[in-house]
């Protein structure tokens, strides 16, 4: 029996606690704090509906570090999960260290005023929450996540060597508006507009954004264009899978959302610097955040599914193996279960997974850590039966292959 304190009750957190509200026997106490109190108290009664029980609620300003450590102290959680946005990660690792509670992530740090995302700011924590022996799980959503998952388990059970990785993430649905984005826009907009980027032979290569795209065929789904990007998990795994020659990063885009996009961007509303309007200063990526559905909106009338998975090439007792392992996500049945589209549950799922190993004491350690660096196989077991089935296949296609 524990008890957990969620920061950040936007789409993601509010299946995080939907989540934790249906695995008692570990969460026994349930506190979700959000800058706005109106959005926790929406997501308190949908958590009430839809499985009896009751969640606390609390207002917290994350990039206060006093604020969120007289919180923590109040709350006395066995662990934080921080489902805020990227900004907060910093100033949330902070109020864990000062309260000596466990921390765990989705998103790694960014800078508000560069779009600009590593690993190295939090990576910088290690010592301190060594010596405070405490634990930060960094990364823990979909992908980064369970993406990272998957390959620390064909590591550990799957290879003897593996060659090369590519993270295939699709989105099939459609939720019916002309432009939206499926979890915070200021952040997809920002990740998706940066140059690409891939590691090969021992170095990164960058491409310009949306450059290079193949036609893959995912199961269930069928064939999408998908688009090579820079995504954060390849900075770490490609410190911790050993022996690696290539990994790459794809996402599906259709030509609508490419084709707003690149207008959005030709005419500024892109932009993360501040612009004199009125007599005022906006960041232009704001106010367009603010036109744009909300991403927890989206999924009342999503219909269609997500497909994320990893295609692994390698070797095992001397013979080539090429095996995709994948996760597909229903729209509509996400919603009917705890009122979000697949795109927030599949990253809302993994960290309250990944808290329970931590508040149980299957993850153990001290310091700050990328989920592959954990034991895979446990997490394996727990996404199966809270709501990410994974399949595992042969991979036929030369696709990937140049
Ligand atoms: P939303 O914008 O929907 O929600 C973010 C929430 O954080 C909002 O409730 C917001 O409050 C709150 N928040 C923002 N600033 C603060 C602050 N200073 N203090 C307290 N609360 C704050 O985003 P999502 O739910 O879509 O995404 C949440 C996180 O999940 C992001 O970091 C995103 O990158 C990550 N993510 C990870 C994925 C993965 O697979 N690894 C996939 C998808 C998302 P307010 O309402 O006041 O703005």
């Amino acid at each position: 029996m524990g008890s957990v304190l969620i920061i950040g009750a936007g789409g993601v957190g509010n299946v995080t606690a939907h989540k934790c509200a249906q695995i008692p026997e570990v969460f026994s106490k349930i506190v979700l704090a959000s800058r706005n109190i109106e959005k926790c108290r929406k997501i308190q009664q949908d958590v009430k509906e839809k499985s009896g029980r009751n969640i606390d609620i609390a207002q917290v300003n994350a990039d206060n570090v006093s604020e969120t450590v007289s919180l923590i102290r109040k709350v006395n959680p066995d662990a934080v999960i921080n489902v805020a946005l990227p900004y907060q990660d910093l100033a949330i690792m902070d109020a864990c260290l000062e309260t000596g509670v466990h921390y765990i992530d989705t998103a790694n740090y960014e800078p508000k005023d560069v779009p600009h995302f590593e690993y190295s700011w939090q990576w910088a924590y290690h010592d301190r929450f060594r010596e405070k022996g405490i634990m930060a799980v960094l990364g823990c959503g979909f992908d980064p996540g369970v993406s990272n998952i998957f390959c620390a388990y064909a590591q550990k059970k799957l290879y003897d060597e593996i060659k090369t990785i590519d993270i295939v993430d699709c989105n099939a649905g459609s939720h019916g508006h002309p432009f939206a984005t499926n979890f915070n826009p200021e952040i997809n907009i920002r990740e998706i507009t940066q140059n690409g980027k891939y590691w090969e032979k021992g170095r990164w290569i960058e491409t310009k954004p949306l450059e290079i795209s193949i036609d893959f065929d995912y199961p269930e789904a069928g064939v999408k264009k998908s688009y090579l990007l820079f995504h954060e998990e390849l900075e770490s795994l490609v410190k911790h899978i050993k022996g690696l020659e290539r990994i790459r990063f794809w996402m599906t885009f259709s030509e609508n959302y490419i084709t707003h996009l690149k207008v959005l961007q030709n005419v500024g509303m892109t932009r993360i610097d501040e612009v004199e309007f009125e007599g005022k200063k906006i960041v232009p990526l704001q106010f367009l955040k603010a036109l744009l559905p909300d991403p927890g909106s989206l999924g009342a009338n999503y219909k269609g599914k997500t497909v994320i998975g990893c295609v692994f090439d390698g070797v095992k007792s001397g013979q080539r193996k090429k095996i995709f392992i994948y996760n597909v996500c229903d729209h509509a049945e996400c919603y009917r279960e705890v009122k979000s589209q697949a795109v927030s549950y599949t990253a809302g799922v993994p960290p309250v997974l990944g808290a329970m190993l931590v508040i149980n004491g299957i993850w153990k350690g001290k310091g700050v850590f990328n989920v592959e660096e954990l034991d895979p196989e446990p997490f394996m077991e727990l996404l199966n039966r809270h709501g990410l089935p994974w399949n595992q296949v042969n991979f036929q296609s030369s696709i990937l292959e140049k």
